[in-house]
């Protein structure tokens, strides 16, 4: 590929929004929809960063307005450098975007498409890639057939491929696996991985938690169209208020937790207890006491450590 890119922002920032907020006006005398209510988010050049949150949260609208076909209601975005309202055509030159839905032109094979997107973007037929990308996402072999006859998981590889066109240096991906098997998710985690050594910013909203555990550097949470968290993964997962306990039992199965035990959050756990709990209200020798004074001998002790949806939960209230 053709990096590094020109022109990389000296503050490190990729994309940096302000105050960002969008109210959707109620169609057909519906109330109005606050969907994003003052979102500041700096994310770091270079990085693989997950823009996560619930349904509902904000997440599209926020990378529609970096898009342009949703428009905000206040406050400021700037992408590579580039502010949306003093250079829109710039802005959008600096960034490629994977929308959430599958649009696709049916009647054009992917390789029709990359070209005519590449024409969109003003890029030089000397300089088009089209078939390398095509090659990087895995559609060689379905460069001339009709859009309308790939997979699923196919379209949003066309589409990651149309976003690639004009060699962004910041690729966004609203929900990139949804709908993609479980082969194929792998082997787009791969492509992003590897364009992201190339030296392409990433950035992908999910609400797969597994997704953004195995691929981000950096974690923002949105939920209700707050910015809630925003740090790297490695930080927010040891930040995690809660631990897991788990314990096996010398007399085989249990089948039921008792009203003590329960009391304290204990569950089942493959034929024996685990106990999610907070080390800064209970203490791993509290539970074990408990599980003693329930007459239960304990036969082996081990922790789990918090996952990423974990502390989603936490921070999210459910
Ligand atoms: P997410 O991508 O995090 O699931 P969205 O950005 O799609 O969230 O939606 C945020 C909120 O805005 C939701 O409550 C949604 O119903 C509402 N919303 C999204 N698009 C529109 C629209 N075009 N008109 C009205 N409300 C909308
Ligand atoms: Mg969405």
């Amino acid at each position: 590929m053709t990096q590094p890119f020109i022109n990389t922002p000296t503050d490190g920032i990729a994309i940096r929004a302000r105050g960002v907020q969008k109210t959707y006006t109620g169609a057909g005398g519906s109330a109005p929809k606050h969907a994003l209510k003052g979102v500041d988010l700096d994310i770091p050049t270079g990085t693989i960063f997950g823009l996560l949150g619930p349904n509902g949260a904000g997440k599209s609208t926020f990378i529609n307005i970096m898009a342009g076909t949703v428009i905000k209601t206040d406050g400021s975005i700037s992408v590579w450098g580039t502010d949306i309202d003093d250079n829109p055509r710039q802005a959008r030159a600096n960034i490629g975007i994977v929308p959430q839905e599958l649009n696709i032109d049916a009647y054009f094979s992917p390789r029709q498409t990359l070209e005519l997107q590449a024409g969109l973007f003003g890029v030089p037929k000397s300089e088009r890639r089209s078939d390398e990308i095509l090659e990087i996402v895995g559609l060689t072999e379905q460069a001339h057939t009709y859009a309308r006859r790939l997979s699923g998981g196919m379209r949003r590889r066309l589409l990651v491929a149309k976003a690639m066109v004009h060699n962004p240096p910041i690729l966004v991906l609203d929900e990139p696996t949804a709908g993609v098997d479980v082969a194929l998710r792998q082997r787009l985690w791969d492509n992003i991985r590897a364009l992201n050594e190339a030296g392409v910013t990433i950035v992908l909203t999910t609400h797969y938690l597994e997704e953004a555990e195995a691929l981000c550097d950096q974690i923002a949470i949105l939920n209700h169209g707050q910015m809630i968290t925003n740090q790297p993964k490695d930080q927010l997962m040891a930040g995690a208020s809660r631990k897991e306990l788990r314990l096996s039992l010398k007399d085989g199965s249990m089948h039921a937790v008792p009203d003590s035990l329960a009391a304290i959050g204990a569950q089942l756990h493959e034929g024996g207890l685990a106990v999610r709990y907070d080390p800064s209200t209970m203490s791993a020798a509290e539970i074990i006491a408990a599980v003693s004074a329930a007459g239960l001998e304990i036969s082996d002790v081990s922790t789990a450590e918090p996952d990423l949806e974990d502390v989603f939960l936490e921070l999210t209230g459910g």
